[in-house]
């Protein structure tokens, strides 16, 4: 049921903005305008929002990168975890971190308290949320295998805690018991030797320096490693890094990472995500199924 559109303007101490420009908040940095946009303050005044507010659909935004925003932006209302940043050492192996704190930064809490597990989220540009929500992992390592337990908020502000056997995480997937988005979690991490853990962000972010196309705007992996294989391989046996559609390209350094380097539309990615589909199908028989998460509407044509 659609909430009082009369009440959404109110002076929120987070903010609110009408027609705001999505690829500011994109990874890939294209994306077309979120009818109503959302950031707030903290939990209780995310809670007082959805107690009554807010054009439906809702839309729950991290760090932008791991999605595709089409061209003509998303209808309803785009909620933003970017001020829901607190987080706490609760005792030595507990850290409570709230759905908008960023991994990097959880990364380098846990190494900085000797505690260990974590090191891989210091590659990974995303929000603690966006991270449950897509069971991020790397070099082995998942969010999940870390969870206590993780609150969910309902749409109608409701929040519910629920331990981690309640969800079933696998690979770059969540199914969660009920509705809902996440907003903080309990994370358990093992105590690990002095330096240990800043010497193995180390070698993570060296790794990736040295395989992936860093700096640049991209979404990470794009496709999700078939069985047995991996969609980079994939792509570059096929012949397609370096292939160019708009403003975009298959990376040079890694054929799993579409580029935009050039001011490419939401078109031109996805364009290029169904040539890739579509060349690997041909030459392999393998179908690649998409990671980023793509969402929105396509811009309408111009008479
Ligand atoms: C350079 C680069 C490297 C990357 N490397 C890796 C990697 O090694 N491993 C890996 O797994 N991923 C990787 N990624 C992808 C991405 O960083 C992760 O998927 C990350 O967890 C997404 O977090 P986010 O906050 O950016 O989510 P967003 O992109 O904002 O959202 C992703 C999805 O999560 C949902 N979501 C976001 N917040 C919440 C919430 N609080 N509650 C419920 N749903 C929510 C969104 O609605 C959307 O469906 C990489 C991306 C980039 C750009």
């Amino acid at each position: 049921m659609n909430a009082q559109p009369d009440r959404i303007d109110a002076p929120w101490r987070g903010a609110y903005r009408r027609g705001e420009a999505l690829a500011r908040h994109t990874s890939w940095r294209c994306g077309g305008p979120a009818d109503h946009y959302f950031e707030p303050a903290d939990r209780e005044e995310l809670k007082a929002f959805l107690a009554g507010n807010g054009v439906d659909p809702l839309f729950w935004l991290g760090l932008g990168s791991n999605l595709l925003i089409r061209d003509g932006g998303l209808r309803g209302t785009v909620i933003s975890t970017a001020r829901l940043s607190r987080s706490e050492w609760r005792d030595d192996t507990h850290l409570y971190a709230e759905a908008g704190v960023p991994c990097a930064r959880i990364a380098r809490s846990a190494a900085l308290q000797d505690r260990a597990g974590l090191e891989f989220l210091a590659g990974i540009p995303g929000s603690l949320g966006g991270a449950l929500r897509m069971n991020a992992g790397a070099l082995g390592g998942e969010t999940w295998q870390f969870v206590e337990w993780a609150e969910v908020i309902d749409r109608r502000g409701d929040i519910t805690r629920l331990a981690r056997d309640e969800f079933q995480a696998t690979y770059r997937q969540v199914r969660q018991p009920r509705p809902g988005w996440f907003i903080a979690a309990l994370l358990h991490l093992p105590q690990a030797a002095h330096g240990e853990g800043n010497e193995r962000i180390r070698q993570v972010l060296a790794q990736r320096g040295a395989t992936q196309p860093t700096g640049k705007a991209t979404c990470g992996s794009v496709f999700k490693n078939p069985p047995g294989d991996y969609a980079g391989r994939l792509i570059e046996a096929c012949g397609l890094k370096g292939h160019r559609i708009g403003g975009c390209e298959v990376s040079t350094v890694h054929a799993n990472f579409i580029v935009n380097d050039a001011g490419a539309r939401a078109a031109d990615v996805e364009r290029m995500i169904r040539h890739v589909q579509a060349t690997v199908r041909a030459q392999t028989g393998i179908v690649l199924e998409t990671e980023v998460q793509i969402v929105g509407e396509a811009e309408e044509a111009t008479p």
